[in-house]
């Protein structure tokens, strides 16, 4: 059998700003059903590599693929809203002036009846179905979390790009909303590329990690072999707070 196309390709991504590299060289795949964890440690560029990504920020050089397709290089560049990408980020916030139905519909097409049976299958998923009618302002910030994901995943994005989602919510609900999260995720056989600084997460939430420095990724690889034979003194030290 052929290898199964990545959902998403990066290859040789280079941006600079005023003459300083932050994403440098950056090549990684996501495969379809997986989760890859672009982790490191705060400034090293991730957030800029998924901005590239999503379309709303430009790479210097470097192309993107998206299911086998070119969507992004030097000449060529498909706009954000035809990337057939998902967003979730920290500060990427529901729509206060519609409710939990309205919000999660935000991004469908197709005939009403349609999107109400996408939008019911998904917040039943999320456990959010009782509160269908309910704005975000009513909502608690694990309950604003789900109907986000919801949101996400309704048009059935090739790729979900997540730039640290769980880092706003309190330590004692997060990792029971990554865990609802993943399994979410996994149920809508959704790929994903998860931004982190916390190696914790990776190591919970990846198929894949990519260690990213100074722009740069310097060990890709399963969170197991990545975990117990780091490249390098600096990989293992970053890991080592967690056991
Ligand atoms: P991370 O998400 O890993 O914390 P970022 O990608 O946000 O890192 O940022 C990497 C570096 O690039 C930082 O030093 C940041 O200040 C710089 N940077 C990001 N965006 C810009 C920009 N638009 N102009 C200038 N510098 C930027
Ligand atoms: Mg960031």
């Amino acid at each position: 059998m052929p290898d199964p196309v990545p959902r998403l390709k990066l290859e040789h991504i280079t941006r600079s700003f005023a003459g300083r590299t932050v994403v440098d060289d950056v090549s990684l795949e996501v495969m379809p059903g997986e989760v890859t964890c672009l982790l490191g440690p705060s400034g090293c560029g991730k957030s800029t590599t998924l901005r590239i990504v999503a379309g709303v920020e430009m790479q210097d050089s470097g192309c993107i693929w998206v299911d086998g397709e070119l969507i992004c290089d030097t000449v060529l560049r498909v706009p954000p809203e035809r990337r057939s990408i998902g967003l979730m980020f920290q500060d990427f916030a529901l729509f206060p002036h519609l409710s939990v139905a309205e919000n999660v519909a935000f991004g469908l097409t197709g005939s009403k009846a349609d999107k109400r049976a996408r939008v019911e299958e998904l917040l039943d998923r999320v456990d959010m179905l009782r509160l269908i009618d309910a704005f975000p302002h009513e909502l608690s910030g694990g309950e604003q979390q789900r109907v986000a994901l919801a949101r996400a995943i309704a048009p059935r994005p090739s790729i979900m790009l997540m730039d640290e989602p769980f880092s706003g919510l309190d330590n004692r609900l997060r990792d029971g909303i990554r865990d609802e999260t993943l399994s979410v995720l996994k149920e809508e056989g959704t790929a994903v590329l998860l931004v982190t600084h916390e190696p914790e997460e990776a190591m919970r939430m990846a198929d894949r990690i990519a260690l990213m420095r100074n722009g740069h990724i310097v060990q890709q690889g399963a969170p197991y072999n990545v975990f117990n034979a780091p490249a390098d003194k600096e990989a293992a030290a970053f890991f080592s707070d967690i056991n």
